[in-house]
């Protein structure tokens, strides 16, 4: 994804104002899998800053899905997600801060990781909500991620907010001989209106069979999730407006920008001028939405409020995790969309997130394993563990994944 950091490489972030941007410097996660032997074959194409869920934000043009070249492959991370189930390569990178690697995995038939927010360093990676961004793998299989996720994840100097805790064996979770005893909860908040029928029917098959497989299956609630997404919106879009203010034309932005422009007589002038130009309206209708919760006469009524929302929607992830394993539902309401449906109307592109999005406000790792298609299009089933369970999720994933071969379909590219 060219979000992170590639020393001497091009990265733009699927953004103008950084088209010309070369780093000095490589991201953490790039170097742990230069290190371990992992040759990087390319960059991908994204949303802007990782603002979508549909890689049509991209300035540099949309990314298509491998299963049906009229929809889009998901996003922010679509590239990565279609480049994986192209089988252009063995594994790519994401970045999810509210569904950017669970959404694209899902999309395009792929296994997608969003671990424990701090267990993979974000130390060069391009900053979109601090709080909430978290790197994984995007790969053809859950054992393919434990292996890629154990080389990138770890305490990081470069990065204070990384975790102490010791890395576990996720490669030995995904070999795991069984999945019985293991307590899986299922919200009924996750099966409400706006769910599509065809992909409830098939999330509710793979329950079931994962119920069948020896899990032990049991409802449970999680009465402020609904306010997840709202509040989502507010807490990204501030964190987003805070760190994109370096994109000012002189110490980041392209430097072509400002030979076209009217050459401008004031400082204030040079920013609006090369922000104007550089940043594309998905990005820049967040960075006012941010910058107005974040003013002075609003920032009690919104920005506070929605991280009081925050602690509530982690809290009924606390409680659901003192009684179950962990939880299960759909990754997106809908199977992948068709190129241009959704992109003039960002309300209901924000919706497309509404399953993905309160992980990230939790902190927690989460992950979508391909569960089926409808119409011909793949469906991803979203495995939700508790602060640093990935383990069990590795567990889940490939047995239920090496039990039902969905995973093993490939798209029939024309
Ligand atoms: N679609 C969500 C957003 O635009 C999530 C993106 C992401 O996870 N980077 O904020």
């Amino acid at each position: 994804k060219d979000i992170f950091c590639t020393k001497g490489v091009k990265t733009t972030a699927g953004s103008k104002i950084l088209e010309d941007f070369i780093p000095p410097y490589e991201s953490t996660v790039t170097q742990k899998l230069k290190n371990a032997g992992a040759v990087i074959l390319g960059k991908t194409n994204m949303d802007e800053f990782a603002m979508g869920s549909s890689t049509e934000n991209s300035a540099f043009g949309p990314t298509k899905n491998p299963w049906d070249l009229a929809r889009v492959p998901g996003g922010s991370s679509g590239g990565s997600a279609a480049a994986v189930a192209a089988d252009m390569c063995i594994a790519a990178l994401g970045a999810d801060t509210g569904g950017s690697i669970r959404q694209p995995a899902s999309l395009c038939g792929v296994f997608g990781i969003k671990p424990t927010y701090g267990r993979v360093s974000r130390y060069g990676i391009l900053a979109y909500a601090s709080s909430l961004d978290q790197a994984g793998p995007i790969t053809k299989s859950a054992e393919d991620s434990a292996i890629l996720l154990k080389i990138i994840a770890g305490k990081d100097n470069l990065d204070s907010t990384t975790v102490c805790e010791k890395v576990a064996n996720y490669q030995e979770a995904a070999n795991a001989e069984n999945i019985k005893g293991l307590k899986i909860g299922v919200p009924k908040e996750f099966f409400g209106k706006g769910l599509d029928g065809k992909v409830e029917s098939m999330i509710k098959k793979a329950i079931d069979e994962i119920s069948k497989m020896g899990a032990e299956v049991v409802e449970i609630s999680l009465p402020y999730v609904k306010y997840a997404l709202p509040a989502y919106y507010i807490v990204a879009s501030a964190e987003a407006s805070s760190n994109l203010a370096r994109y000012d034309g002189i110490k980041y932005g392209s430097s072509k920008l400002k030979a076209q422009s009217s050459k401008p007589k004031t400082l204030l002038d040079l920013y609006l001028e090369t922000r104007q130009e550089g940043f594309g309206e998905a990005v820049r209708r967040r960075i006012m939405l941010g910058t107005y919760t974040l003013s002075a006469g609003y920032y009690e009524a919104y920005y506070k409020k929605a991280q009081q929302v925050r602690t509530l929607v982690k809290k009924d992830f606390d409680q659901a995790f003192k009684k179950v394993d962990l939880i299960l539902g759909p990754v997106s309401p809908t199977p992948a969309f068709k190129i241009g449906e959704k992109v003039s109307d960002p309300l209901t592109m924000y919706l497309s997130d509404i399953y993905t999005v309160p992980v990230n406000p939790a902190g927690l790792p989460a992950a979508s394993v391909p569960c089926g298609f409808v119409d011909g299009l793949p469906i991803g089933l979203h495995i939700i563990g508790p602060r640093l369970g990935e383990e069990k999720i590795f567990q889940l994933s490939s047995f239920y994944e090496k039990a039902t071969g969905w995973g093993k379909k490939k798209a029939k590219i024309s």
